[in-house]
């Protein structure tokens, strides 16, 4: 059965005592909702500073944290680097792995994302794999081989019992920090097109497996519309993650 999930990406936002007050605020909201089912999976993803700090909450709460991404390197002279070893020894189970922002900003290619998912599988953490478009791209209407192409180059190496525990995440580039979400079927369109290439290269029970998310802006009003989208089995949100009430509306809108 597909994982329904909520994750939400802090990006570089908050001290370290603004997070504990949102993983707090979040919390209160959680246990108020006595109803959860075991297919729902809710995700924090702050950043490496927070993750320690949010523990305790999140032992006692329902949701699970992540890291925003991971070194593509073992371990050593790598200054600033966190790894795989180090998260799993921090018993952090989840991490995004090629953000766009990560790709744009810090040049992080297909091959070097490769590497990174390979050190989150040999830990035991669970990638949330980012995949998305630029404009011009949706633009000259080749999203399709785009996207199809960021799979081939750091996930469909992997053996069919590794990719079961990876999380997609369809994130178009156009949509991230923009405001202006993809529509439930252009969403739904790239989703079908994601799990029909997991079914051709593995099995048609890997494909109905995976869960894929949606990741761009979206916010407590689109949320239910993408999540009725047959291929759509939640989302990776940003913006909306940063406000509690917005979040937690969010979280209800999965179940
Ligand atoms: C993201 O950063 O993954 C994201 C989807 O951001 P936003 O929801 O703000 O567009």
């Amino acid at each position: 059965m597909r994982q329904r999930i909520v994750a939400g990406n802090w990006k570089m936002n908050l001290t370290v005592k603004e997070g504990l007050k949102l993983a707090e605020d979040l919390q209160k909201l959680l246990s108020s909702n006595t109803i959860y089912y075991s297919d729902t999976t809710f995700i924090l993803a702050p950043s490496f500073l927070h993750l320690l700090s949010l523990k305790e909450i999140s032992d006692r709460s329902v949701f699970v944290l992540a890291a925003q991404n991971i070194s593509d390197k073992e371990k050593g002279a790598f200054t600033g680097e966190v790894s795989a070893a180090m998260l799993a020894s921090a018993e952090i189970k989840y991490a995004i792995i090629g953000h766009s922002e990560r790709r744009l900003l810090f040049h992080e290619s297909n091959e070097m994302l490769k590497s990174k998912i390979n050190l989150a599988i040999a830990n035991q953490i669970s990638p949330i794999f980012c995949c998305g478009e630029p404009l011009d791209v949706r633009e000259n209407n080749t999203e399709m081989d785009f996207v199809l192409r960021q799979l081939d180059e750091s996930l469909f190496h992997l053996e069919e019992a590794q990719i079961k525990n990876v999380i997609i995440a369809y994130e178009p580039i156009w949509a991230i920090g923009t405001g202006q979400t993809a529509t439930p079927e252009q969403a739904e369109e790239m989703h079908r097109f994601i799990r029909t290439k997991v079914e051709q290269k593995y099995s048609p029970e890997t494909a109905e497996a995976i869960s894929i998310l949606y990741g761009g802006s979206v916010n407590p009003k689109t949320a239910n519309s993408l999540f009725s989208q047959q291929n759509i089995d939640g989302a990776l949100v940003g913006g909306a993650s940063l406000v509690a009430e917005d979040f937690f509306k969010i979280m209800m809108d999965i179940i």
